[in-house]
């Protein structure tokens, strides 16, 4: 059974585990919307390659839509997210995956403009959390960024540099405006 494939008797089987589904209504909406997403789902059987040959690495932020702003569709493009959009070790690992597995020729790191973790100080993501924690939250790492342009060419010299990522995949450094949507080409 394909990962992720839902049983009559709604139990998920994957990789010989076995998942009972937790009752909660927190999730309800989602799960409805989920059923009208399946009625027209078409990726069946789809591979999971890039089919673009693009992997982008960018914020989480909710403003950015990483397919949209590059004129892509679901199915083209790798996607890795994290606070910052930072090329940190799970980054790479993703990427030379990419790039040998999943037949990714060109990589692109997007930053972008009015980013928390390049506007905030680490002591401030602490005191900030630890309000709204109502408790001590100076013990947790945040990867904030102090000049987001030097952090930019720093993270494309580690992907260009990486010994299982050959010179012909193209990388490159952008910013991304969320205010306009444009992205612009910086390394
Ligand atoms: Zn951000």
């Amino acid at each position: 059974m394909r990962a992720g494939a839902v049983t009559t008797c709604n139990v998920v089987r994957v990789r010989g585990t076995r998942f009972v589904p937790v009752t909660s209504d927190a999730f309800n909406d989602l799960l409805d919307a989920n059923k009208r997403f399946a009625e027209t789902f078409d990726l069946a059987g789809f591979d999971g390659v890039a089919h673009a040959g693009i992997a982008i690495v960018t914020c989480m932020d909710s403003r950015i839509d990483p397919l949209g702003m590059l004129g892509l569709s679901p199915g083209d493009a790798k996607i890795f997210r994290n606070p910052g959009g930072r090329v940190t070790p799970q980054a790479l690992e993703a990427l030379v995956l990419g790039v040998h597995l999943l037949q990714v020729k060109r990589v692109l790191v997007v930053p972008h403009t009015r980013c928390a973790m390049a506007s905030a100080t680490l002591e401030d993501l602490r005191a900030r959390v630890g309000e709204s924690a109502g408790q001590d939250a100076s013990w947790q790492h945040f990867g904030v960024v102090e000049n987001q342009e030097a952090a930019l060419r720093d993270d494309v010299r580690q992907i260009r540099s990486h010994p299982l990522i050959p010179d012909s995949v193209a990388v490159g450094g952008f910013l991304y405006d969320v205010d306009t949507g444009l992205i612009e080409q910086r390394v």
